[in-house]
């Protein structure tokens, strides 16, 4: 299965990523994820990708999608894959469907989150500095304040997640990302689920529509 996961900064992609490439046995490709581990081990992406990160601002279309196009060659993805945090702009959704002319999407799930939820979740999210996994001070707390479950490691605040950069990364969703809906709309491909709603819930809902048995 061939899916793309959208939704607003903050409306919760990672958070069911995590959960649905485990059920569906798909690799995850985050590409908010990629960079961020590349300014960590500093290579030359990640220093290309900083300072647009910093200022909330989308990183150049060529790199991210010479990106994207290299990790779907990948023999892991010949079985489907999981796209998170891509496409982001129509030239990145044209250039995907370029890249899988013989092996299209079959799915692009919105996850439709209330504007006050994304303030709400993305200043109190909170991130393993081992492993990536997500927290939330209020909503997914970790067992001991400050500390990873699974692995022990210490929790850190994104740098993007402060107020203003996040008030910007939303506003950039509004004017360059949320046309892919009805770009996907108008495929047939969108399936809309309601994100205002536990975790859970959300997860149930995107079963639903990707014609998934739970279990
Ligand atoms: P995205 O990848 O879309 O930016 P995340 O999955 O990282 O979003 O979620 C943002 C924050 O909100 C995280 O701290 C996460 O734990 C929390 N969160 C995710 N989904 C929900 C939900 N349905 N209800 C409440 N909090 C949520
Ligand atoms: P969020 O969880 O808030 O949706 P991501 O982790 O997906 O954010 O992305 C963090 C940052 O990485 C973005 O603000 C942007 O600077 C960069 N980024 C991630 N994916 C893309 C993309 N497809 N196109 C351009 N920039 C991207």
């Amino acid at each position: 299965m061939r899916v793309i996961l959208m939704g607003a900064p903050g409306a919760g992609k990672g958070t069911q990523a995590e959960r649905l490439v485990e059920a569906l046995k798909i690799p995850h490709i985050a590409t908010g994820d990629i960079f961020r581990a590349a300014v960590k081990e500093g290579t030359e992406l990640g220093n290309k990708a900083k300072s647009y990160m910093d200022a909330g601002k989308l990183v150049p279309d060529e790199i991210v999608i010479g990106i994207v196009k290299e990790r779907l060659m990948k023999p892991d993805c010949k079985q489907g894959f999981l796209l998170d945090g891509f496409p982001r702009t129509v030239s990145q959704a044209e250039a995907l469907d370029e890249n899988l002319k013989d092996r299209p999407i079959d799915y692009a799930v919105y996850i439709d989150a209330d504007f006050d939820d994304l303030v709400e979740r993305i200043s109190g999210r909170r991130i393993c500095s081992k492993c990536g996994k997500s927290y939330h001070v209020k909503f997914n707390p970790p067992d001991v304040r400050g500390v990873c479950d699974d692995d022990g490691g210490d929790l850190y605040q994104r740098d993007d997640d402060n107020e203003e950069t996040a008030k910007e990364r939303l506003e950039v969703y509004n004017e360059q990302t949320s046309p892919l809906i009805k770009y996907y709309e108008d495929k047939g491909l969108l399936k809309r689920v309601n994100g205002s709603q536990d975790p859970n819930g959300v997860y149930k809902e995107i079963l639903n529509v990707l014609g998934v048995q739970e279990g």
